[in-house]
């Protein structure tokens, strides 16, 4: 199975079949968010305390170094890296609105698009702003 990685502390971020972070909703409340680490797959688990609305933006954190993950690209859009199983990286940048499913991985050559709302990013292009990493 895939690994992801901080893109700042490059610490890992899966543990098991999730993906772990801390996510702040729009009342700066903080709570952990598991997602899927099947890009595609947009189910999530959080408490049941936690309120989250459909369409609201989220900002999503490092659970380990606290660092934002907005992307560069989009600031609807956290980035992390995926190593997969040859060892290889990818920048893969998911959307942070609850309920919009869009999912962009790339390894600086081609880009791989997930989710029926990633049309919203169309203007989303590979360009400088990839970097390969490792
Ligand atoms: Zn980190």
């Amino acid at each position: 199975m895939h690994d992801f990685l901080c893109p700042k502390c490059r610490q890992y971020l899966r543990v098991g079949e999730n993906i772990i972070f801390k996510v702040k909703n729009s009342k700066k409340q903080s709570a952990l968010l598991l997602l899927s680490p099947q890009i595609g797959n947009y189910t999530s688990h959080k408490h049941p305390s936690f309120e989250i609305q459909t369409g609201e933006s989220l900002e999503f954190y490092c659970p380990l170094c606290n660092t934002s993950l907005i992307s560069e690209i989009h600031k609807n859009l956290a980035h992390v890296i995926m190593v997969d199983s040859m060892g290889d990286s990818h920048n893969v940048y998911f959307s942070q609105v609850m309920g919009e499913h869009s999912t962009f991985e790339t390894d600086g050559e081609s880009v791989h698009v997930a989710g029926e709302d990633a049309g919203r990013y169309t203007y989303f292009k590979i360009g400088d702003k990839f970097r390969k990493y490792f």
